[in-house]
């Protein structure tokens, strides 16, 4: 038989060939694989149900990932998806294997950071697994939510014409992180050198204590709006956007200059001898939302703080571009994806 490397395929690509021909066999799944979360019919409301796995050397470093902090991110990475559905959490099952490295004491602060979640977020903890493993830690979370269904919003909603528009700020998670890999090796190199993290706070917390937008589905519901399609920005835009515009069938383009980006990260992206615009664009975990809007809706959020427009939806023919302050259009590139 012959033998693919895992690497020849993309994430995305290897999730649909291992999926495509699994056949769903009960009218009340909705949607199964493709978006951020599952859709099941659950009589008023549907059932939203997404699930996210960490492994330690692939998504997180021990070495500057604080355990409760880590059990933190691991709930709101899943509670991002609920959001992104337009939905609101109220359940998470929990699975862990480690290896015999792991005291009980650092299982209870991992599950401090579980707990501080399940409380800001009112999510109950309601089940999960637990192994051991030979080595590292894997955890693993499913959170459950709910939405009426009118009101629930798909990859695949994107429309011609859609205003494309952000929350909050991109890129600071990203750069987070890539201080935290400098002090890293500053401190591998000499164990006496402090890290130097305190006048980027910010960005640092960004990485390691991300919030889910939950007050912005609240706030939607509040004036009103329903967006016409929505992911969160888990990946990085480019790639979270290509999501929309493969599932809606659609294209895009993007404004560099209206990429909303701290004045802080800008700083700190020169330091690194990196485009600020470019990791606003790469640069994942920042747990933003990206939602398309109709414009006749758009007047609903035009002058509320933290919603960015940067750019619109346009048919698939037009692909998917950046326009530079210049005016020039270049073809948007995703990150590839790096895991094997
Ligand atoms: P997100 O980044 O929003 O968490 P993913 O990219 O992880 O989404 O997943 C995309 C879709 O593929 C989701 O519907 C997810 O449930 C599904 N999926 C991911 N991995 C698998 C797998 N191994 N088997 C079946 N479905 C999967
Ligand atoms: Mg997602």
């Amino acid at each position: 038989m012959e033998r693919t490397e895992i690497n020849q395929f993309g994430e995305f690509k290897l999730i649909d060939h291992l999926t495509e021909k699994f056949v769903l066999h009960h009218e009340n799944t909705l949607l199964g694989v493709g978006d951020d979360a599952a859709v099941l019919i659950g009589g008023d409301q549907n059932i939203l149900i997404s699930t996210d796995l960490m492994v330690e050397g692939i998504h997180f470093d021990l070495m500057y990932f604080p355990l409760k902090h880590l059990g933190y991110k691991a709930v709101i990475s899943n509670l991002s998806d609920i959001c992104a559905m337009n939905g609101i959490a109220e359940q998470i099952t929990v699975s862990i294997a480690m290896s015999n490295r792991f005291s009980v004491e650092a299982l209870e602060e991992l599950y401090a950071g579980i707990q501080t979640a399940c409380n800001l977020y009112k999510v109950d903890l309601i089940g999960g697994d637990t192994s051991s493993s030979q080595k590292g830690l894997i955890i693993s979370v499913t959170a459950i939510g709910r939405q009426k269904p009118n009101k629930i919003t798909y990859r695949s909603g994107a429309r011609p014409g859609d205003f494309l528009v952000v929350t909050g700020e991109l890129g600071g998670a990203y750069l987070g992180l890539q201080l935290l890999e400098r002090e890293k090796q500053i401190y591998l190199s000499d164990p006496n050198i402090k890290p130097q993290l305190e006048d980027h706070k910010y960005m640092v917390e960004r990485f390691l204590k991300p919030e889910a937008r939950r007050d912005i589905i609240s706030l939607l519901e509040r004036i009103g709006l329903v967006p016409t399609a929505m992911i969160d920005l888990s990946d990085g835009l480019s790639s979270d956007l290509m999501h929309i515009c493969r599932k809606s069938g659609v294209g895009a383009v993007i404004e560099d200059q209206l990429l909303p980006i701290q004045n802080e990260a800008k700083q700190l992206a020169l330091e690194f001898h990196m485009d600020p615009g470019i990791c606003a664009l790469n640069g994942g975990e920042d747990y933003e939302l990206l939602m398309c809007v109709d414009p006749q809706d758009y007047d609903k959020i035009r002058y509320l703080p933290g919603f960015s427009y940067i750019g619109e939806i346009l048919p698939a023919e037009s692909g998917i571009k950046l326009r530079t302050s210049s005016g020039k259009e270049h073809p948007l590139q995703a990150q590839g994806w790096t895991h094997f």
